[in-house]
């Protein structure tokens, strides 16, 4: 039998454009991921406000596309 399953709402990421599930098992909605989430961040980061990278962790400019 085949139940059709209750389609979660999603939007379109606003990092990456990709569906984001916005249910509450998407810890990272409205994004896609954590990665858009942690993009997301960083945008808004260089507005000004910047957080201290822990000590041995370094940006990562990667480039996934
Ligand atoms: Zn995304």
């Amino acid at each position: 039998m085949n139940t059709p399953a209750k389609p979660s709402p999603s939007v379109p990421c606003p990092i990456c454009g990709n569906p984001a599930s916005f249910s509450p098992k998407n810890p990272f909605r409205p994004f896609c991921s954590e990665r858009c989430k942690l993009i997301d961040l960083g945008e808004w980061a260089k507005e000004g406000y910047r957080i201290p990278l822990a000590e041995g962790e370094t940006e990562k400019n990667e480039n996934l596309n």
